[in-house]
C-alpha cells in the first residue's frame, strides 16, 4: 500500500508529473471498478508540470488525491452522482479542495457516490455501482464508495469522503482502508453538496493513520464561509495517551452481528490490553433508537436542503415544459434518483404541520437524551470501540429492494454522526472470504487528534 511519504520521495527522484501520470494510468487501468466518474487529467497534469518547475511548492507538492464527487472542484463535472448536476461545472472549489491545493496536492479526479450520498452501497449513483476493491462482485459501501476503493487500489494515497451518517467510515471498513469522520465542525462544508446540514461532516480516506492525521490537519480550522467550523483545534499527537480507559459498546456486539465481525474486534480489545489500556464493557440504551432519530432528522435536512434544485437556479431543467409547477415537477423527476425522492417525501412528511410534533421534534429530543447517554460515558472512559458495520461488504443488489435492510446497514455509524462525535474506522482483519473488516473508535468531541494516536499506536500490532 502506497503511502503518502513514499509518493514524495517518489516524485522527488522522478517528476510530479510521472507521478500523476501513473495515477491516472492506474485509474484508467481499473475502470471496471468504476470507482471515478471523471478525471480531471488536463488540469492535473499542468498543475503537475508546474510543480516541477518550482511554481507550486508545499507539504503535498506534487501527491495526487481524489475527490468524493459532492465536492465543487474544477476539472471535471460536480455531479454529485446525480443526473441533477451531470453537467454542472462549479464556479469555485470547496475550501477543503482550496486548502489541499495550497499544500501542492493534485486532484486527478472525482470518486463515485450514492447520488446526494443517500445510501451506504454507492448503488444509488445515477451511473452505476462502484465494485468493492477485494471482490467484484460485493458492494464498495458508501456513500464515498469511490473514494475507498480509489484509495484501497492504490490509484491514489488518500480521497476525500463526507460523512453524514457513516459515509467515511462504512466503505473504509469494506475496502480494508483508514477513514476518519472529524468532530461536527472540523473541516469547512463549503463548496461541498449539502445532504444532512447537522450532520454532514469532511473527512478523509487513506492506508494509514499518519496520512489521514496529515491531511486533516491540513484541512481542519475555521472558515468564514461555514459558520459551523470551529477554531483549529486538530494538532497530530506524537504519542498515544498511555493507559487509556476504553468502552465496548456492548450494544454493537449483539447476536444479529456478524460473528466474524465481533471476533475481528475482541481480538483488537485484547491488544488494547495487552497494550496497558483498560477495556471495559459499556452500555447505550439509547442507540437502539438511533436509526430511527437519524431517519426521521436526516430527511428532514435533506428534503430543506434538496429544494433548490428546482431546475431554475442548479444544474438540470426539463424541457418541454408548459407550467412553472409542472418545471419543478418534471425536473426533479429527472434529476434525482429513487432513494432521493424516498427522502424528500419523508422529510417532507415529517416536517408538515400535522406531524412535525411526532415525528420530527420527538426525534431532536431523543437525539438529546442520546447526547446525554454519550456525554455521560465520556465523563468516565476516553474513547468508545465497537465495530463500524454489522458485516462485511455485502453483494451487490443484496439489499437495493429493501431500504430498511440498507438501513439497518447504518446502525453502528450513525450514533456518532447524530452527536457530532469524531468516529474514525481502522482496518483490524478480514473473515475467511478474505472481506475487510474495521473497528470503529469513537471519543469525546474535539479528541480527534488523540484517537488517531490511539489508532496509529495500534497499527504495527
Ligand atoms: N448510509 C447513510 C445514509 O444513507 C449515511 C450516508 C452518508 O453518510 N452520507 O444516510
Amino acid at each position: 500500500m502506497t503511502n503518502i511519504s513514499e509518493i514524495l520521495g517518489q516524485i522527488k527522484s522522478t517528476s510530479a508529473r510521472s507521478v500523476v501520470e501513473a495515477a491516472i494510468k492506474s485509474a484508467k487501468e481499473k475502470s471496471a471498478y468504476h470507482a471515478l466518474l471523471s478525471l480531471t487529467e488536463e488540469r492535473a497534469l499542468i498543475r503537475a508540470d508546474k510543480v516541477d518547475a518550482g511554481l507550486i511548492g508545499g507539504k503535498l507538492a506534487g501527491v495526487p488525491f481524489v475527490v468524493k464527487d459532492n465536492f465543487l472542484a474544477f476539472g471535471a463535472p460536480t455531479t454529485a452522482a446525480s443526473k441533477m448536476l451531470e453537467k454542472f461545472d462549479a464556479p469555485l472549489q470547496a475550501t477543503a479542495v482550496e486548502k489541499l491545493e495550497a499544500e501542492g496536492a493534485i486532484c486527478i479526479g472525482k470518486a463515485n457516490l450514492d447520488a446526494f450520498a443517500h445510501g451506504g452501497s454507492t448503488e444509488n449513483s445515477a451511473y452505476g455501482p462502484t465494485k468493492n476493491a477485494v471482490d467484484m462482485e460485493r458492494v464498495a459501501g458508501g456513500s464515498s464508495g469511490g473514494s475507498a476503493v480509489v484509495t484501497a487500489l492504490d490509484i491514489v494515497p488518500f480521497a476525500l469522503g463526507t460523512d453524514t451518517g457513516g459515509s467515511i467510515r462504512q466503505p473504509a471498513s469494506f475496502n480494508g482502508v483508514v477513514g476518519v469522520k472529524p468532530t461536527y465542525g472540523t473541516v469547512s462544508r463549503y463548496g461541498v453538496v449539502a445532504m444532512a446540514s447537522s450532520t454532514d461532516t469532511i473527512g478523509v480516506l487513506t492506508n494509514n493513520v499518519t496520512d489521514a492525521e496529515m491531511i486533516m490537519d491540513i484541512m481542519s480550522g475555521k472558515d468564514e464561509r461555514d459558520m459551523t467550523t470551529l477554531p483549529d483545534f486538530f494538532k497530530p499527537i506524537t504519542l498515544a495517551k498511555p493507559n487509556q480507559k476504553i468502552g465496548l459498546i456492548r450494544d454493537f456486539m449483539a447476536e444479529g452481528v456478524d460473528p466474524e465481525v465481533r471476533e475481528a474486534i475482541n481480538n483488537y480489545v485484547d491488544k488494547l490490553r495487552a497494550d496497558g489500556h483498560i477495556v471495559e464493557e459499556v452500555n447505550l440504551p439509547m442507540v437502539k433508537y438511533s436509526l430511527a432519530i437519524y431517519y426521521i432528522i436526516v430527511p428532514a435536512e435533506i428534503s430543506s436542503n434538496l429544494a433548490r434544485f428546482d431546475g431554475i437556479r442548479y444544474g438540470l431543467r426539463a424541457t418541454g415544459i408548459k407550467t412553472l409547477a409542472e418545471l419543478y415537477g418534471q425536473t426533479r423527476d429527472q434529476g434525482f434518483v429513487t432513494e432521493n425522492k424516498r427522502r424528500i417525501m419523508i422529510g417532507s412528511y415529517v416536517l408538515s404541520s400535522g406531524f412535525f410534533d411526532a415525528y420530527y421534534l420527538q426525534a431532536q429530543k431523543a437525539r438529546t437524551l442520546l447526547v446525554n447517554e454519550f456525554n455521560e460515558l465520556f465523563e468516565s472512559y476516553d474513547a468508545l470501540i465497537g465495530p463500524v458495520a454489522p458485516t462485511v461488504a455485502f453483494k451487490l443488489g443484496e439489499n437495493t429492494t429493501d431500504p430498511i435492510k440498507m438501513y439497518l446497514n447504518d446502525i453502528m455509524t450513525v450514533p456518532a454522526s447524530l452527536v457530532g462525535l469524531p468516529a474514525i474506522s481502522v482496518p483490524v482483519g478480514s473473515s475467511k472470504s478474505g472481506m475487510p473488516i474495521g473497528v470503529q473508535l469513537i471519543g469525546p468531541r474535539r479528541s480527534d487528534a488523540g484517537l488517531l494516536a490511539l489508532a496509529r499506536s495500534m497499527e504495527a500490532n
